[in-house]
């Protein structure tokens, strides 16, 4: 099973770049691009983006061996049901929500019989979104972790081969095991980032901007992820609210421990504690999901 013709389902950052790494790999003989808005079709066709380009969905689908559902996971059930009665048989539809369970309930009840579903998740973005915002190289080594859920072997095995060609790194994941890893690894971070913004725009007022003018490297960083597109977080909390939720109460915990340790002037349990966290960033630059330099690394604007 190999995908001739691509069609991709929202034309924002994870599409464009599935689009640029598709387009470097020689992949894909035609793929078509739906987006629902003028502009955002302007845009994608004056970059190039895509064979062609519509608002007709049941166009874009027709014909498809691969559809990727790539817009905010609100949105993914409705498109579901609008895209089935056009899908060829034999095709496989996927997406690349950032929360599993959900997008599965979402879009499940809507697949035709003759057609795969296989959920798959690029743990791969920038604060960007759009389609100016892809690039080819996103996926490079990056993990992309397929939850089956049941699919069909064959079905796992071609998006496995196909993302494997974008550049990831491919694993499987029971779906609800994956949104327990993401809420400690993505979504409890991007909240706490969210909150510690929101915090310093509160005290901006008491300090006459120069959280904001003298902003040290922490809370730029901070910044950067709270920068994220508003509606696809709204959706990844709404969607994962169970174990965000745990996550969050475990936070919690550990942050009134530390908060006790340092009313108490407990400077050991402290140094303990930053030694442990800073051997946990060792790990994740020795397993190459990150690099030591200053910036992370990450694209220049
Ligand atoms: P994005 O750059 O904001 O693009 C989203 C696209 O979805 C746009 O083309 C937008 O259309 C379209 N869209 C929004 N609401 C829609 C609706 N109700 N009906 C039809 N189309 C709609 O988003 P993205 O970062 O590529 O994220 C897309 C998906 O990837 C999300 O499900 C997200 O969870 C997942 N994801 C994101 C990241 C990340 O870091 N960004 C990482 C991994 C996975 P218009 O432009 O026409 O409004």
């Amino acid at each position: 099973m190999s995908y001739n013709r691509v069609a991709l389902i929202g034309l924002g950052l994870i599409a464009s770049s599935m689009y640029w790494a598709m387009k470097r790999a020689k992949m894909g003989s035609h793929v078509t691009g739906y987006a629902r808005s003028s502009q955002t079709r302007e845009t994608a066709r004056k970059i190039g983006l895509c064979d062609s380009i519509s608002e007709d969905l049941k166009g874009v689908v027709l014909d498809a061996d691969l559809v990727v559902l790539c817009v905010p996971i609100s949105a993914m059930g409705k498109i579901m049901a609008e895209i089935a009665p056009h899908l060829k048989a034999g095709c496989t539809v996927t997406d690349v929500g950032s929360v599993k369970r959900s997008v599965i309930d979402l879009v499940s009840p809507n697949v035709p019989k003759n057609v795969y579903f296989v959920p798959a998740h690029p743990l791969a973005g920038t604060e960007h979104s759009g389609p100016e915002s892809g690039f080819a190289a996103l996926f490079d080594n990056r993990w992309c972790l397929i939850t089956p859920n049941g699919a069909d072997p064959d079905a796992v095995a071609a998006l496995t081969i196909y993302w494997k060609a974008l550049g990831a790194n491919v694993d499987e994941l029971d779906p609800d095991h994956h949104d327990l890893v993401l809420a400690v690894t993505s979504h409890a971070p991007h909240l706490i980032a969210y909150t510690m913004v929101g915090v310093a725009e509160d005290m901006k007022r008491v300090t006459n901007s120069e959280v904001i003018n003298y902003s040290a490297t922490g809370f730029r960083d901070f910044t950067r992820i709270a920068a994220s597109d508003p509606t696809m977080w709204r959706d990844v909390f709404l969607s994962n609210k169970e174990a965000t939720l745990e996550v969050l109460g475990r936070f919690t915990e550990e942050l009134f421990s530390l908060q006790r340790a340092i009313r108490t002037g407990d400077g050991d349990f402290l140094h303990d504690y930053f030694s442990r966290t800073r051997s946990i960033r060792r790990g994740i630059i020795d397993a190459g999901q990150d690099t030591g330099a200053p910036d992370f690394g990450r694209p220049k604007d």
